[in-house]
């Protein structure tokens, strides 16, 4: 069978090829428990470490007591270092490649270096570990049998309401990294794109001392971060359920819209504009909207 290993077979060893590979290694997102066996012994056994950043990866090396070669390798000086690197594993050196945490390659560093050995057939192998988006749905309650990762949320708040909107409209579980200074102001954008009872569940800290999961309508996350704003503080990722294939539901445009109308006028009458100007059924639009209410 081509490229299997054995459960106990690292695969660090060159026998049949005289040439290197490069392992893509998950490290822990907070509690270092969570390395596993394999990423230590791969770390441990291979001639070179690219790192994202060096002083962070040397910590992580010291605390498991692996003397290793360390070298940088991050998202300023990847696309040269990917060919240095394709280079060593031509010469037979095994390479492992980590990001401060987590999986490398989400949301973080090694996408040039892992396509290029992917072009070139260089072998690569995953040493698969922690994962903060993956950790985070896990225990959301939200839907796992269709997600998706869609990476940090934009940083203008025009666009982060059209990344809510197409991220909700896709119609499945939405993952997304959220900045502990952005989260505020993002989650205004949330409100304003998708309707003061959208649903969302914010995962932080994931396994640290201060690992919270809070799952409620963007209204109430809003309110909860703003009790204490403590909670604001820390890593966090922000999941959103995808629309319904609901007939009767309504989508968060109508409702972004009437709650507009209505401070102008009465509700019905702001249903039966809404209605008009989406082409909506008005009298399901108001009855849906008094269930709202
Ligand atoms: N490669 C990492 C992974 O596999 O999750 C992600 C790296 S990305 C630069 C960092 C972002 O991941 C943080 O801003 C936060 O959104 C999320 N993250 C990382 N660690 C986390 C944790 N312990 N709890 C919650 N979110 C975390």
């Amino acid at each position: 069978m081509a490229n299997s290993q054995k459960p106990t077979d690292l695969g660090t060893s060159n026998h049949q090829s005289a040439k290197g590979q490069l392992f893509v290694v998950a490290t822990p997102i907070g509690n270092l428990e969570d390395i596993t066996q394999r990423a230590l012994s791969v770390l441990s056994s291979v001639d070179i470490i690219a790192a994202e950043d060096t002083r962070h990866t040397n910590k992580l090396l010291s605390h498991f007591s692996i003397k290793a070669k360390v070298i940088a390798v991050h998202d300023h000086n990847e696309k040269q270092k990917a060919s240095e690197l394709l280079d060593w594993l031509d010469q037979g050196l095994n390479v492992a490649l980590v990001s401060d945490a987590g999986t490398p390659l989400i949301s973080d560093p090694g996408y040039a270096v892992v396509n290029l050995c992917r072009e070139k057939g260089a072998k690569v192998s995953p040493i698969p570990g922690a994962c903060a988006a993956i950790a985070a749905v896990s225990c959301s309650g939200l839907a796992t049998d269709r997600f998706q990762f869609i990476g940090f949320t934009p940083a203008k708040s025009k666009a982060r309401q059209e990344f809510f909107i197409d991220a909700y409209n896709s119609g499945m579980t939405s993952i997304m990294y959220e900045s502990t200074h952005r989260i505020m102001a993002s989650l205004d954008d949330l409100k304003l794109a998708l309707g003061d009872e959208q649903k969302v569940v914010l995962a932080k800290e994931l396994t640290k001392s201060f690992e919270t999961f809070f799952s409620g309508t963007v209204v109430e996350l809003i309110d909860f971060l703003t009790e204490d704003t403590a909670r604001q503080k820390g890593e966090i990722v922000l999941m959103l359920p995808g629309k319904q294939a609901d007939k009767n539901a309504i989508p968060p445009e109508a409702i972004k819209l009437i709650q507009l109308l209505q401070a102008e006028m009465p509700l019905k009458k702001a249903c039966g504009i809404a209605a008009d100007y989406l082409d909506l059924k008005k009298n399901a639009l108001y009855k849906a909207m008094l269930e709202l209410e």
